[in-house]
């Protein structure tokens, strides 16, 4: 289910409205050395996620993208350059931006980059115009787990539980050095509850 909020310019996806236990786990900002640790806990328990990497964070961790695609997890747009001005760019210039990405996954993953997350979250009408003609869906999220901001790791594990409800989009990023240990509490603590991991292109499109 696609919902739009006008403010944001951006026809965005973050979760969907079901009673159904399914949820979806998203990450940012990767590759990074950190990568493989998260990739071996999903493994383990079987689960599929999103990661929307940065293309200028791809040059010498190529292996670490390929496997990630590889294992079945769904490889999203987040920029070549995540720079802060991103927002401010011309269309014409963002666009640029996202197709230099694009193809620097592709040279890695063979697949081609369907999503498109922008840097910051941050969605005006520059970026609303650059994402329709690079033809790409956008991916929100609906429950921040604020990672980045607190090195304690309890804390992120303890607000993902709290806000955990069927249908929300969970954002995590690579980049944290506790985020292998928050995914592995998330997953035990959400599959004893009875919660199903779907990769979020395919919770999107089936509820
Ligand atoms: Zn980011």
């Amino acid at each position: 289910m696609k919902i739009k909020f006008p403010i944001n310019y951006l026809e965005t996806c973050r979760e969907v409205k079901t009673d159904k236990k399914v949820v979806s786990l998203t990450f940012d900002d990767g590759p990074c050395p950190q990568t493989p640790a998260i990739l071996d806990v999903l493994k383990k328990h079987n689960v599929q996620a999103a990661f929307f990497v940065i293309g200028r964070n791809i040059s010498g961790n190529e292996e670490i993208l390929a496997r990630t695609a590889h294992e079945g997890h769904l490889i999203g747009n987040h920029s070549f350059t995540h720079t802060l001005w991103f927002p401010f760019f011309s269309s014409a210039k963002m666009l640029l931006d996202l197709k230099k990405n694009a193809e620097t996954i592709s040279n890695v993953t063979g697949g081609q980059v369907q999503w498109f997350r922008p840097p910051y979250g941050v969605g005006n009408p520059m970026v609303a115009k650059a994402v329709k003609k690079a033809g790409y869906k956008v991916m929100g999220w609906s429950l921040r787990s604020y990672d980045t901001s607190s090195n304690n790791s309890g804390k992120v594990v303890e607000r993902v539980k709290r806000l955990l409800k069927p249908g929300v989009v969970i954002l995590l990023h690579d980049r944290c050095p506790n985020t292998p240990g928050v995914v592995e509490d998330i997953i035990q603590h959400a599959s004893a509850k009875g919660y199903e991991f779907l990769r979020p292109d395919i919770l999107f499109s089936s509820f």
